[in-house]
């Protein structure tokens, strides 16, 4: 049994949402009624409940000089979003019921028949990724195609994407392909490109690696993402600190009182 990882590599999206609608298929989603939000060309905004791959459209001021009628023209890159399925994950940290389970491939699953609804998932995660369905106020969001990698089989985003913008793979593996890749778009001169592996993180890795362009906010990844539970062992430690200053003082205190008597 291996564990596995996506690797999303943004450079190569072309925004077509296929895999927003493959993930919805293979999962029984409905759609999210294919409205405008008003501020995006993108229908879909986020990843949520109904939504567990998102392409987030990044769309930035007009580039002059791109050819065409450049003052009407807007900037787009694409990258499709995911559950990070991180090693400290918030959710499952913070999941008073024990729905929120670590897989054996390394992905976090919530088990739908154990969640009571209580949201604390929802808060926990540093990447907003976990919401709560209108209709019972359960929590849902990637299953890592649990199902699908149990059969051996790619999961349903990486099946069908036509420029392999994301891949699916040994998470070591992926890790060595996002290196491989990043050297041959400096060569291209695309200088600002980088992989988004926050290893050095609170969050400890994740297995939804992407190769993004420029600052990762734009694409929302957040550069140090924190798990809320890093604040209550940093809180717990001090608190320790401080009980054993306080208990080596009243010590010193009550061993100088009983000399000088
Ligand atoms: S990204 Fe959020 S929902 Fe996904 S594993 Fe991490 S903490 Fe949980
Ligand atoms: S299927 Fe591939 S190319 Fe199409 S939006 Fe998704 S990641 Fe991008």
């Amino acid at each position: 049994m291996s564990v596995t990882a996506f690797l999303t590599d943004s450079t190569l999206c072309i925004g077509c949402k296929a895999c927003e609608v493959a993930c919805k298929e293979w999962n029984g989603i409905a759609d999210d009624g294919l409205h405008w939000n008003g501020f995006s060309y993108d229908n879909t905004g986020a990843v949520g409940a109904s939504t567990w791959r998102h392409v987030k459209f990044v769309e930035q001021p007009p580039v002059p000089g791109l050819g065409g009628n450049a003052g009407e023209q807007t900037s787009w890159t694409f990258s499709s979003d995911v559950c990070k399925h991180c090693e400290e994950a918030g959710c499952l940290e913070a999941c008073p019921t024990g729905s929120i389970v670590r897989t054996e491939f390394g992905g976090v699953f919530i088990q739908p028949d154990v969640c009571n609804g209580c949201g604390y998932c929802v808060t926990a995660c540093p990447f907003g990724v976990v919401e709560r369905n209108q209709e019972d106020g359960r929590a849902f969001k990637c299953t890592f195609c649990y199902d699908r990698q149990k059969a051996d089989l790619v999961p349903a985003c990486a099946k069908v994407c036509p420029t392999e913008s994301i891949k699916f793979g040994e998470i070591e593996d992926l890790r060595k392909k996002a290196e491989k890749r990043l050297e041959e778009l400096h060569r291209k001169g695309i200088d600002d490109a980088t992989i988004y592996d926050p290893r050095d993180t609170s969050v400890g890795g994740t297995h939804a690696m992407f190769i993004v362009r420029g600052d990762p906010r734009s694409y929302n990844l957040p550069p140090a993402p924190e798990v809320p539970t890093a604040y209550l062992k940093r809180a717990w430690t001090s608190s320790a600190i401080a009980g054993a200053l306080l208990l080596g003082g009243t010590l010193l205190a009550f061993l100088s009182d009983s000399k000088s008597k």
